[in-house]
C-alpha cells in the first residue's frame, strides 16, 4: 500500500516532531538562476531540524499555470535535472520531500491565464480563458506527467495543490465554475477534475510515490463548497488514491484573515476534523501552528494526525528537534507578521524571517567562529541589539549587552501589547534565553556611557529611537503612543491619533480591540470575523478619527498581506480617516486642521501623537536599526542588520 509517513500517536512532545510536515511556501527562489542551490540548502537544514516532511513551494505543471511572469515550472527532463540537487540535499540530511504541484489558473499574474470558465478574479486585473474539454485533459495530463518527472528529480512524492481558489478549487466551486459539460453543472462533476488528476497521478508515479493532496477545508467565498461537499471532495481524492490529505483554509480573494496575526493559535484545526471525520487516510492540520504546544493539542484532540508548520520552520529551522528535546525556550517562534515571507513574495524578493534573518540566506548569511574572539559592547537590547548579541556572542566574542529599560525587548514590549501580536513577547522571552545559553554578559537598567564603554574593542550602538514630537501649537497637550500603549495613559471616548503609519494603525487597534474578544480563541474569531455566518456587530469603545498630512492611501505601508485586515477591523468600527491635513492647533476641543482649504476640528479628549520616530544615538560605534536609521524602521531591517554585522565582527 502507500508509505507510512509516522509512528502511532503517543502524548508529549516526543511524538510531535514525527508528525510535523513543513507546508509549502513561495520562497521567491524558485523562478531564480541560484534557486535550486539555495532551496536545497534552504530544506536540507529544516530536514536537519526534524520534519518529518517538506512540501516545496508551488511549481506549476506547464506554463499557463505559472504564478507570475517569472517562470516557476516543473514540465520538463531539464527541469528535473536541475532540481536533483533538492532531493538529494533533503536525503542527505535525512529527510523526505515531495514537490508541490500548483497550477495556479486564474490566479496567474499574466497574460495566458486559463480557467474552467472565462471569470476574473476580483484580486487579478487579468481575465482568464475557458478551457476547452480536450485542454482540460491535457492539463490532467500534465500534472501526471510533472509527477513522474518528479520522481526522476528524486522527490517522494507531489503535493497536488487543491485549495486557495487555486485551478482546482476553481473547477470545484460553482463561483468560477460554470461549465455546462461533463466538468462543471452537479458537484459530482464539478470535482471530477480533482479525482482524476489524483487517479493519474497515483497510476503514473507508482503505489510507493506519496501523493499529498491539499485540500481547501473551509473557502470562506461566496459560491465556494459547503462542509458536505468538502468531505465529499475528501472522500474523492482519497478514493482516487492520495496518500495524505493537507488542509489549506480559505481562497486568496476570502475578506476574513487566515494566517494573520488577527487569527487565533491552531485556530482552523476544526475544519480539519471535519475532514478527519470523512476519510482513513491521514488528515493534516495547518494555519498559525506555531508552537509545540499548539502542534500537541492538535494531534491529541484528534483534529489532525499531523500539522504543517510552513513560517514556523523559517522562524526556527531546528523546531521540530528542538520540540523533540523538550526544549521549548529554545524555540523561535513565528510571529506571523508576514513581513520577510509572504511580504516579499509580492515585492519580487526572497522570503525570508523578521526573527531569523538567517532564513532564505543560507548560503550567503554565515556565522563562522570568530578567528580572535573580541571584547564587545552592545548598547540597547531591543531587536537590533538582540540579533547582534546573540549572533556574535555565539561566533565565540565576549559580548556585554546593556540596556537602560529594566527589560529586555525595546519597541517588541510596546508590539506585544497590540492586539494579536502577543507573540513578539515569545520573540523577547526566546532572545533572551538564547543570550543566557551564548554567556552574553546582560546588564539591565543600565545604561551605558563613556566609563562603561572602556575597554571594548568594538562598540555597537543599538539604541533604538525616540518618538517625534511635531511642533504643533499646543502639542503639550497631546500625549505619545509611548505611553498609551504602555498603559500610563488612559484614552478618553474620542481620540484622535496624529500620523498614520503602522504604529497609528496599531494604536487605533490597541483601543478598538483591547477588551473586544479574548485572543487565541476560535470560537470568538469566526464569530467575530463571520466565519459561515455574519460577523459579530462592532461596538466601539472609543470614535476614533486619524490624520495625516500626505495625500497617499491610507495604510499604504502597512503590509501587502496584512493591512487589509487593519483596514477592515477599522473600518466596521467607524474609524474615521482624514489625508492631506494641515495642523493648526491642539486646544482642549481637539485637534483643529485645516483640509483642501476648509477649517475643521478632529473632537477628541485625548490627542495621541503617532508620528514617527528619531534616531536615539548616546554614544559612537557600529549604528544598527533605529540608532542608524529611524524612518521606515521595522524589526525586520533591524534584526538583519545586527546579524549581519554580527556576522563581520
Ligand atoms: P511611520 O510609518 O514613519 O509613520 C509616521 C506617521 O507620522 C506618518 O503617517 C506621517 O504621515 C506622520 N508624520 C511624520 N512626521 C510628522 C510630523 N512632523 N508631523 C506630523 N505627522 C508626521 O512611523 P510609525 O507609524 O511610528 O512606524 C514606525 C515603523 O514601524 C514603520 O517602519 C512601520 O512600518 C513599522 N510598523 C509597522 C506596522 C505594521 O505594518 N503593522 C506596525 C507598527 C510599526 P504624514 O507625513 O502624512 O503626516
Ligand atoms: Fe513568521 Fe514573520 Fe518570520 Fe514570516 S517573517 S516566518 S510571519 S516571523
Amino acid at each position: 500500500m502507500y508509505p507510512r509517513l509516522f509512528t502511532p500517536l503517543d502524548l508529549g512532545f516526543a511524538v510531535l516532531p514525527n508528525r510535523i510536515l513543513m507546508g509549502s511556501m513561495h520562497t521567491g527562489l524558485e523562478s531564480r538562476p541560484d534557486g535550486m542551490a539555495r532551496l536545497a540548502a534552504f530544506y536540507a537544514e529544516r530536514a536537519k531540524g526534524g520534519a518529518a516532511l517538506i512540501v516545496t513551494g508551488g511549481f506549476s505543471p506547464n506554463a499557463e499555470g505559472n504564478l507570475g511572469p517569472h517562470r516557476a515550472e516543473f514540465s520538463t527532463a531539464q527541469d528535473a535535472e536541475n532540481h536533483r540537487v533538492i532531493p538529494r540535499a533533503v536525503h542527505d540530511a535525512g529527510g523526505r520531500i515531495v514537490l508541490q504541484l500548483l497550477h495556479s489558473g486564474r490566479y496567474g499574474f499574466h497574460e495566458q491565464i486559463v480557467a474552467p470558465s472565462a471569470i476574473k478574479s476580483p484580486i487579478n486585473p487579468h481575465t482568464p480563458r475557458e478551457l476547452t474539454a480536450r485542454e482540460i485533459e491535457q492539463v490532467i495530463d500534465d500534472f501526471s506527467r510533472a509527477a513522474t518527472l518528479a520522481r526522476e528529480a528524486g522527490y517522494d512524492g507531489v503535493e497536488i495543490m487543491g485549495s486557495e481558489g487555486y485551478l482546482i478549487t476553481q473547477f470545484l466551486a460553482a463561483r468560477t465554475n460554470h461549465r455546462t459539460d461533463e466538468w462543471g453543472g452537479a458537484l459530482e462533476n464539478r470535482m471530477r477534475f480533482a479525482s482524476e488528476i489524483v487517479r493519474r497521478v497515483r497510476a503514473a508515479a507508482g503505489p510507493q510515490f506519496i501523493v499529498v493532496y491539499r485540500i481547501s477545508a473551509l473557502d470562506l467565498v461566496e459560491g465556494g463548497l459547503e462542509a458536505a461537499e468538502i468531505q465529499s471532495v475528501a472522500r474523492a481524492v482519497a478514493d482516487a488514491g492520495a496518500t495524505l490529505l493537507n488542509t489549506g483554509i480559505g481562497w486568496h480573494e476570502a475578506r476574513i484573515p487566515t494566517i494573520a496575526q488577527a487569527v487565533p493559535r491552531g485556530g482552523f484545526a476544526w475544519a480539519t476534523r471535519r475532514l478527519k471525520e470523512a476519510v482513513s487516510i491521514p488528515v493534516v492540520a495547518s494555519n498559525r501552528i506555531n508552537t509545540p504546544e499548539v502542534g500537541e493539542a492538535i494531534l491529541v484532540r484528534g483534529d489532525a494526525d499531523m500539522v504543517s508548520l510552513a513560517r514556523a520552520m523559517l522562524a526556527d529551522a531546528d523546531f521540530a528537534n528542538k520540540a523533540k528535546a523538550g526544549d521549548r525556550p529554545a524555540i523561535n517562534i513565528c510571529i506571523a507578521c508576514n513581513q520577510a515571507c509572504l511580504d516579499h513574495y509580492f515585492i519580487g524578493q526572497p522570503a525570508s524571517c523578521v526573527v531569523n534573518p538567517r532564513a532564505g540566506r543560507e548560503t550567503k548569511l554565515v556565522f563562522n567562529p570568530a578567528p580572535k574572539p573580541k571584547r564587545i559592547a552592545v548598547v540597547g537590547g531591543g531587536p537590533a541589539g538582540l540579533s547582534c548579541a546573540a549572533h556574535a556572542a555565539e561566533r565565540g566574542h565576549e559580548v556585554t549587552l546593556f540596556e537602560k529599560a529594566a527589560e529586555l525587548g525595546g519597541q517588541f514590549n510596546l508590539a506585544k501589547v497590540i492586539p494579536g501580536k502577543h507573540d513578539f513577547g515569545e520573540s523577547i522571552a526566546y532572545f533572551a534565553e538564547r543570550l543566557k545559553r551564548a554567556g552574553v554578559r546582560v546588564m539591565v537598567g543600565k545604561e551605558a556611557g563613556a566609563r562603561e564603554l572602556a575597554g571594548y574593542e568594538e562598540i555597537v550602538v543599538a539604541t533604538g529611537v525616540d518618538p517625534r514630537t511635531p511642533p504643533i501649537p499646543g502639542i503639550e497637550r497631546a500625549v505619545s503612543y509611548v505611553d498609551v500603549l504602555n498603559g500610563k495613559v488612559q484614552a478618553g471616548r474620542n481620540v484622535a491619533i496624529v500620523g498614520m503609519g503602522g504604529i497609528g494603525f496599531d494604536v487605533a487597534l490597541y483601543l478598538l480591540e483591547r477588551d473586544s474578544r479574548a485572543p487565541y480563541d476560535p470560537a470568538a474569531f469566526a464569530a467575530h470575523w463571520g466565519v459561515g455566518n455574519t460577523p459579530a456587530p462592532a461596538k466601539p469603545r472609543h470614535q476614533i478619527t486619524m490624520l495625516k498630512r500626505s495625500h497617499t492611501p491610507f495604510g499604504h505601508t502597512l503590509g501587502r498581506t496584512t493591512g487589509w485586515v487593519h483596514r477592515a477591523e477599522l473600518a466596521r468600527n467607524g474609524v474615521r480617516m482624514l489625508k492631506g491635513v494641515e495642523y493648526r492647533r491642539i486646544d482642549e476641543r481637539g485637534v483643529h486642521i485645516t483640509v483642501d482649504g476648509k477649517e475643521r476640528l478632529a473632537e477628541a479628549d485625548t490627542v495621541i501623537v503617532c508620528a514617527g520616530q528619531t534616531p536615539r544615538r548616546q554614544v559612537s560605534g557600529h549604528l544598527i536599526g533605529g540608532a542608524k536609521e529611524a524612518s521606515e524602521l521595522d524589526a525586520k531591517r533591524a534584526m538583519l542588520e545586527g546579524a549581519e554585522l554580527a556576522a563581520r565582527l
